[in-house]
């Protein structure tokens, strides 16, 4: 550990605050997202700009402590907190700006993707984002970026057009198509590796302000039926469609009427990107069986991508992992359907969203990401509250992985991975692209400095 006096002089020129054990902030500075990953840090860094994020990988470094970079605080497995080391929070680094004319958007580090929206929203335009306005931009554009404009805009790393970033020995590096090229590559799919990002520029596209949007509802022992004609609409469907199934226990109420209300349910819900001329023609396949609940209209962009973030709020406690799939074989909706009858309690669901179109025809060599060819995006969520109902929504989520997993691809969305599986990561990428990344890792972090993520080793 820094003495107090390498810790004081540190404090006198950090502009932003630096949070301690025992300090009155301390418990809200070290919290993240998923209650499980309950670390404790020796300090968090509380960034104001990059001048701190310099200094504080320059301190961090300094006194070798493990350094754990945070954005938006949603990883999973608590990837951006640790114990006994520096956590550089980003999360007061949240601005984001718009420049309607060149339809790009500067966001800083910490900024969440709800300031994204908002700005974009603000001027007609949208990034391809995720289903969650609290999630930071740096993680999950750094990842990938799967959500509701991925089948007509792609991932929101195939928008970003330059990241600027802090590296592991201090020096200011800008990676563009230009500039850098290889480790624009890699930040896109792997991009916590390489250094902490202070800016994304991200492109934007003309979307709403209002889109057809909504859920349709079916009691479970319709699964099969459903599940073969979504794979029909959506082998037929254009790209301004992107469209999920979900399978849960429908609360005991109101909109859910009561032939299905408190029982398993499975939704399709689906996102319309263009007019709302052609989204009631396009969006009608998905909703023509005859659903118990149907709940499509037009609807603000903006406050569909907030819709979710009081359910997947701070401070619960969360078990997810996520596969991906070339397409959905009868029997993975029966074991999905088994899943959730045998849950452990409520909020224990699997959801699918639907790939495809513009997310599948960016080349599979042209980013880090791994797996344009996947039709779906699936993923096991179990979240509850009481700590002592750890053990068995853990074991719920890991029978869940281990029922769907025979059905999956190969390499899977890294974003997903929960632990710090050195198999799972090489898998997730493939051998080539995995060795093409430990190569780049060996240039920019040859120390692996960054390793609080799924991590390539250098
Ligand atoms: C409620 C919820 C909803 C989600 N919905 C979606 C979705 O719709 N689509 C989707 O694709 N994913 C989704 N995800 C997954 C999400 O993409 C990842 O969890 C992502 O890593 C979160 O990024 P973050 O910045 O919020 O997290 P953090 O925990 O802050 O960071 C995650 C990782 O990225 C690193 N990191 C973060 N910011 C930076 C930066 N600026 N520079 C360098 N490294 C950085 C961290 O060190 C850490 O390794 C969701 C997650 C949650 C919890």
């Amino acid at each position: 550990m820094p003495s107090r006096q390498a810790l004081a002089a540190f404090c006198e020129r950090f502009r932003g605050q630096v949070v301690l054990p025992g300090d009155p902030g301390y418990e809200r500075a070290r919290a993240v997202w998923n209650a499980t990953a309950d670390a404790r840090p020796a300090l968090v860094a509380r960034c104001a700009g990059v001048d701190d994020v310099d200094a504080a990988m320059r301190f961090a470094r300094g006194h070798e402590l493990l350094v754990a970079v945070r954005g938006g605080g949603h990883s999973y497995p608590g990837f951006s907190t640790c114990d006994g080391g520096m956590v550089i929070d980003l999360s007061p680094m949240g601005r984001v700006e718009v420049d309607p004319a060149r339809r790009v958007a500067t966001a800083a580090g910490g900024a969440l993707l709800g300031a994204l929206d908002r700005q974009a929203q603000a001027v007609g335009l949208a990034c391809p984002t995720g289903h969650v306005s609290h999630t930071g931009v740096g993680g999950l554009t750094l990842g990938g970026g799967v959500g509701r404009l991925s089948r007509r805009h792609g991932l929101t790393l195939d928008n970003l057009r330059a990241v600027e970033l802090v590296t592991a020995d201090g020096r200011r590096v800008r990676a563009d198509a230009d500039s850098e090229p290889e480790l624009f590559w890699g930040l896109r799919g792997a991009g916590a590796n390489f250094g902490i990002a202070t800016s994304f520029e991200l492109g934007l596209h003309p979307v709403g302000p209002a889109v057809l949007a909504g859920i349709a509802v079916y009691p479970i022992e319709r699964a099969r039926e459903v599940a073969a004609a979504f794979t029909d609409a959506m082998a037929a469907a254009p790209d301004d469609v992107t469209a999920g199934l979900g399978w849960f226990v429908a609360p005991p109420g109101p909109p859910f009427p009561a032939a299905v209300a408190g029982r398993p349910v499975m939704v399709v819900n689906a996102t319309h990107a263009g007019p709302l001329a052609t989204a009631e023609r396009d969006l009608g396949p998905l909703r023509a069986l005859g659903p118990v609940l149907d709940s499509f209209a037009a609807r603000s962009y903006l406050e569909l991508q907030a819709e979710s973030d009081r359910h997947y709020r701070w401070g619960r406690r969360n078990y997810w992992k996520g596969l991906l799939l070339e397409g959905l074989a009868p029997e993975a909706v029966d074991r999905i359907g088994e899943l959730v009858a045998a849950a452990p309690g409520r909020d224990c669901g699997v959801g699918l969203l639907s790939l495809g179109g513009a997310f599948g025809r960016v080349p599979e060599d042209a980013t880090a990401f791994s797996g344009r060819g996947a039709r779906l995006w699936l993923i096991t969520e179990a979240v509850w509250d009481d700590p002592a109902e750890d053990p068995a929504r853990i074991a719920w989520g890991r029978q869940a992985m281990a029922a769907l997993r025979p059905f999956a691809t190969t390499v899977n969305y890294v974003n997903d991975l929960g632990q710090l599986d050195q198999d799972a990561v090489r898998a997730a990428y493939g051998p080539a692209k995995y060795d093409r990344l430990a190569a780049l890792k060996r240039a920019w972090d040859p120390d692996n400095v960054f390793r609080r993520n799924q991590n390539i080793r250098p």
